[in-house]
């Protein structure tokens, strides 16, 4: 089994559930008392937050660099980010890295086209919807990125930051979420990404009326995949 090494704490709302996740797919493939082979470095998301709003991504990179520098030489066989905001500076983070990266666009790209679905609608934070560093991913694998007008956005994010990241999850957010996501699936998307870690914790399959991408879950999946190949 392959070592993991899990870039995480953005936040750890959602990083927890990486770890529950890897740990269940591994026991459930493996049986007895198996359990995932991993070393987890956390930041402190306060830090990294403030320098995303200030516009410091460089930052970000240094931070996240010397962590998978590491992590690396800790014994991590692979690198995985636990956060789809932070794949923008994914060339930062990885320099001078020497072990592989799962990125958690292109992992998302390929369960997309395993069913066949070629519009797509991608929930995340303002970076992940507007920029292009995410979207172009997909783009270039042919397929359709549709994503919520402005005000929407506005809205989007504010939850995942405001509430999401600290633990608060609430109906009423739920219900603005199914709003917007039903909104995408008339403009033509066939299927919806939770492309922010955190979504899923707000987010079932059960509130949308198509196929539903959660990336954390993508993630981790393929995560232990890469660890048991
Ligand atoms: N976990 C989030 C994501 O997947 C957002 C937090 C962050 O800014 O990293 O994009």
């Amino acid at each position: 089994m392959k070592c993991i090494g899990l870039i995480g704490g953005m936040s750890w709302e959602s990083t927890i559930e990486y770890y529950r996740v890897i740990n269940e797919k591994v026991k459930n493939r493996l049986g007895g008392l198996n359990s995932a082979k991993c070393i987890l470095w956390s930041v402190n998301f306060e830090e990294i937050e403030l320098y995303q709003r200030t516009n410091e991504w460089d930052k970000c990179g240094k931070i996240l660099n010397d962590i998978a520098k590491n992590l690396e030489k800790m014994g991590a066989d692979f690198l995985v980010l636990t956060t789809n905001t932070m794949h923008k500076i994914s060339e930062m983070v990885l320099d001078g890295v020497n072990i592989p990266f799962l990125h958690i666009a292109d992992m998302t790209a390929d369960e997309i086209i395993k069913e066949r679905i070629s519009t797509i609608g991608l929930l995340g934070t303002k970076y992940t919807m507007t920029e292009d560093f995410y979207k172009s991913k997909l783009i270039e694998k042919g397929i359709s990125v549709i994503v919520p007008e402005e005000n929407d956005q506005n809205i989007i994010n504010e939850i995942i930051y405001e509430e999401l990241c600290k633990g608060i999850i609430k109906d009423e957010s739920r219900n603005k979420y199914i709003e917007i996501i039903n909104k995408m699936l008339k403009n033509g998307a066939q299927g919806i990404i939770l492309g922010c870690t955190e979504i899923g914790l707000l987010i079932k399959q059960e509130n949308i009326a198509a196929k539903m991408f959660d990336t954390t879950l993508i993630h981790a999946k393929k995560a232990v995949e890469y660890a048991l190949e």
